[in-house]
């Protein structure tokens, strides 16, 4: 590993891997559901030289709708179907608790990126966190990324913009790693 750390792109979960099910949690694998071209945009995002590393939130554990078991085994099913893709991950993070326990790791806190940032070694100046929610946009100021807003095609000014998808700012990113 070089001195300035390694590269990556944070990413939220739901929203941004998965459809998002409104007012409810993904609690089962036959609740999620991939968005289009996700793997396609790890792995694109991984041959640019970032790593790809998912931050989420999951309060459903706190709120006793599944247990960490359960969250293991949906994490362990994307994991396998993103690897049948050639789509590898760099690691998972996810905060089980309820906003209520006040934990540092629930976005918009950026707990789960420093933890990430410490035990992978990365450079968060260099690194982005993709989201779909003002918290994840949050979440990654506060850990000194560049924030990235999915899903939408308006701007918000967060800098970067917005994109449509994880994969127009995999796009985006294999444009500028290519220019450099
Ligand atoms: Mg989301
Ligand atoms: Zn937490």
């Amino acid at each position: 590993m070089g001195g300035r750390g390694r590269t990556a792109v944070f990413m939220d979960r739901d929203g941004v891997i998965n459809r998002l099910l409104p007012g409810d949690y993904v609690k089962r694998w036959d609740e999620f559901e991939f968005l289009p071209e996700v793997a396609a945009a790890i792995r694109l995002i991984r041959e640019s030289g970032f790593l790809a590393v998912v931050i989420t939130n999951q309060q459903g554990v706190g709120k006793g709708l599944m247990g960490m078991d359960d969250l293991d085994a949906i994490h362990r099913r994307m994991v396998g179907e993103l690897r049948r893709h050639g789509a590898d991950l760099d690691g998972i993070y996810a905060c089980p608790h309820l906003a209520a326990e006040e934990c540092d790791c629930r976005k918009p806190k950026d707990g789960l990126i420093r933890r990430a940032v410490a035990e992978l070694g990365i450079d968060a100046g260099a690194s982005y966190m993709v989201g779909d929610s003002s918290s994840d946009l949050e979440a990654g100021r506060r850990a000194g990324c560049r924030p990235v807003l999915i899903g939408s095609v308006s701007t918000d000014g967060c800098g970067l913009g917005t994109f449509l998808d994880l994969m127009a700012f995999a796009r985006f990113l294999a444009g500028r790693a290519e220019g450099r």
